[in-house]
């Protein structure tokens, strides 16, 4: 089954402050998009990458892309969800495993995108990456009133790309509900999702701070380790 990537990166970034959209910010002199493709096409696996820019942004994409005929670039919508979804509708026939990846997440290991396609293929129809919470997570009411205090060894911090087969993705999105990842639409229409480890270095870039640790990992090397 050919492997395709939906890479969304037409997130406006108000909270990075760049003023630019976000995977257009500089980092280390390169395109946050750049480096996040770089990633993608990294895992031999992928065969097809849709990245999905800002309809302001789609030339300076296409410039980040290339020629490479691996990859096409389309217009984003409103939210994640509508951008996802443009990126679905860009799917080739042959595209039976869908990856969603936020190119905010630019520094992504190649070896990252190998263990969900892996678990995919063995079998999992939706497949995410987590990391053990170290704070403690509390649920609170808009007032500020702790409700609840979730055991912390039954949390974690759930990252991208998100794995999944095509049919369960499209599914999902055609149901029309609403969740901060795609995993979480699956979980809606009653399917089973399975976390794999995640990575560190799939760290989304949000505000200035990450954009700092990027910054320190990429120019130590330690994304690459
Ligand atoms: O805003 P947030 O940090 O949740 O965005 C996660 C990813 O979704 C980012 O890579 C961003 O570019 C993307 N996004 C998008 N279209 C939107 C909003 C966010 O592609 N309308």
């Amino acid at each position: 089954m050919n492997v395709a990537v939906i890479l969304v990166a037409a997130g406006t970034g108000v909270r990075l402050g760049a003023g630019t959209p976000k995977a257009f910010a500089p980092l280390c002199g390169e395109p946050m998009l750049a480096h996040a493709l770089r990633g993608v096409l990294g895992c031999g696996e992928v065969g097809h990458v849709v990245v999905v820019a800002p309809a302001s942004h789609l030339r300076q994409a296409r410039g980040i892309a290339g020629p490479d005929p691996r990859v096409d670039v389309v217009a984003g919508g409103a939210d994640r969800s509508a951008s996802v979804k443009a990126g679905l509708d860009a799917l080739h026939p042959d595209d039976g495993i869908v990856l969603v990846h936020d190119a905010a997440r630019c520094l992504a290991p190649a070896d990252l995108f190998a263990r969900v396609i892996h678990a995919v293929r063995e079998g999992h129809p939706t497949v995410v990456p987590g990391l053990a919470v170290t704070d403690t997570i509390k649920v609170v009411d808009p007032q500020g009133h702790v409700l609840a205090t979730p055991d912390r060894d039954s949390l974690r911090g759930i990252q991208t790309p998100q794995g999944f087969l095509r049919e369960v993705l499209e599914h999902a999105h055609a149901n029309g509900g609403y969740a901060t990842d795609d995993a979480g639409l699956v979980e809606q229409i009653g399917g089973h999702v399975r976390v794999v480890d995640g990575d560190p270095r799939a760290l989304k870039v949000t505000s200035a701070l990450d954009l700092a640790v990027a910054t320190t990992l990429l120019q130590d090397g330690t994304h690459d380790k």
